[in-house]
């Protein structure tokens, strides 16, 4: 048996570092539970990675796509409605 504290370099920085991380708590994105920093990963607590959810930068990843998606749709029906109407096919406006 390893005596703890005895001057072991790594084991001593470790146990500080570790010593930080447990005064640090984060709710988690998906189940708003706090949880101790170091069980986090990406916002996400360990039971909900369990679940295989998505981490926060997964979910803003997905949140910009979803964004540039809609862009391209509202930009495409609009000039689906322009090519409509310059066709004759809609209602002229006034
Ligand atoms: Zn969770």
């Amino acid at each position: 048996m390893e005596k703890a504290g005895d001057g072991n370099v790594v084991d001593l920085l470790m146990e500080n570092l570790t010593a930080i991380d447990d005064e640090r708590k984060e709710n988690c994105i998906h189940c708003g539970n706090e949880w101790y920093a170091i069980h986090h990963k990406d916002g996400v607590c360990h039971s909900c990675q369990q679940k295989g959810l998505p981490g926060r930068t997964a979910l803003e990843r997905r949140e910009n796509i979803q964004a540039k998606v809609a862009w391209a749709v509202g930009i495409g029906a609009l000039l689906f409605l322009l090519g409509m109407s310059l066709a004759g096919k809609l209602p002229a406006i006034g």
